[in-house]
């Protein structure tokens, strides 16, 4: 019977919370939904900023339902499918044929968009009750994502069998998380072979091998791309975990959160970094993590020139909406500006204002 407001932007649960509280958040509800309800007739036009860039907006889903808010709120593809989500909703690693329908499922629902579906990402701060972890004193560098399929070779196998196999309804990327040495995407692709020749015995593989991408995560993975490239069609940067290894911040921590931004120096020069590396070998970058729907960092992202984000559905109609009343040349002079500062709030601030000011001219 306790009355709760779960606030989801910043994480906090109020329990029985005061009068004053409850207005503050009907307030903010109330205006959310007003400004949702004037941006989403207008979700499914294209993210072009005033000189006619065109932003490709992709959404980040978990699951299925989500696909309803796709289409709603004008993803031009899905940029991120967590597919650990439904591992985690279950009491044992769900089987290929329950992994299969599901994919299967995600990639009709699509209705002919993109799909990234990245492999198991568990361990770190998702736990996984059946899954025999040991007890690790820094868990968010210890036993997880692309680690723990490698060494649990057979329940990765069993999901990129899935993956592929439904990989014939529709058009399938797949994105391997928190890769940190080549030899792990050498070793993934002979794992991806060897499956790809399993399912063509059984007349059950795609056509081709689906495009793979890994998910640039941690800052030293930068330093190594032109070694990792040559072997990949796309990479996705996990913003999240970036910022948490770039600044060594617990991304889960509120105590250490003054010392987490996205816009702080060092991780705008590694963004930077990755994008110029990508660009150098032709290989498509797309921004993902929660930072990509943040107003003033994807106006950042614009200037420095990325063209793919992926973001939470809710956030694509008011990101898109920036976009179109933005200019692409202003952005990059904004963008000029900013590696000349020193401080995250200080490039925050000054992004916000420009953004602002460009807002209220229109
Ligand atoms: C990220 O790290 O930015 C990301 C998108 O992955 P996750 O939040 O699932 O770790
Ligand atoms: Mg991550």
């Amino acid at each position: 019977g306790d009355f709760l407001i779960v606030d989801g932007n910043s994480g906090i649960v109020f329990v029985n919370p005061s009068q004053e509280i409850k207005s503050e958040y009907e307030r903010l509800h109330k205006e959310q939904k007003e400004l949702e309800d004037k941006l989403l007739p207008y979700a499914a036009l294209p993210a072009e900023t005033i000189e006619g860039d065109r932003l490709e907006i992709g959404a980040n889903i978990a699951l299925l339902s989500d696909l309803k808010l796709v289409s709603s709120h004008g993803a031009d593809y899905v940029g991120l499918y967590r597919s650990e989500f439904p591992f985690l909703a279950r009491s044992s690693f769900p089987s290929e044929q329950e992994q299969y329908n599901l994919y299967t499922s995600i990639l009709k629902q699509a209705e002919g968009k993109s799909v990234t579906i990245r492999t198991l990402d568990v361990g770190g701060d998702k736990f996984l009750p059946y899954l025999d972890a040991p007890q690790e004193d820094n868990p968010a560098l210890g036993w997880r994502s692309v680690r723990i399929s490698l060494d649990m070779e057979e329940v990765f196998r069993e999901q990129l069998r899935a993956i592929l196999k439904a990989g014939n309804q529709g058009r399938l990327r797949i994105l391997f998380p928190m890769i940190t040495a080549a030899w792990e995407v050498r070793r993934i692709r002979n794992i991806l072979g060897e499956e790809m020749q399993n399912l063509e015995k059984r007349g059950e593989s795609p056509p081709e091998l689906p495009e793979l991408g890994l998910m640039l995560e941690v800052p030293g993975t930068v330093k190594i791309l032109d070694k990792l490239l040559p072997m990949l069609d796309f990479v996705s940067i996990g913003t999240n975990d970036m910022i948490q290894y770039t600044l060594a911040v617990d991304r889960n921590n509120p105590k250490v959160e003054p010392w987490s931004s996205p816009f702080h120096p060092a991780v705008i020069r590694i963004l930077q970094e990755s994008l110029q590396k990508c660009s150098e070998y032709c290989v498509p970058v797309t921004v993902c993590g929660e930072a990509a729907g943040i107003p003033a960092f994807a106006y950042l992202l614009l200037g420095m020139g990325f063209c793919n984000l992926s973001m939470n559905p809710t956030s694509i109609p008011s990101i898109k909406n920036t976009f179109r009343n933005m200019s692409s040349e202003q952005a990059r002079l904004d963008v000029d500006a900013v590696f000349g500062m020193e401080e995250a709030k200080e490039i925050r601030d000054y992004l916000e204002s420009s953004l602002q000011e460009s807002l209220d001219v229109i």
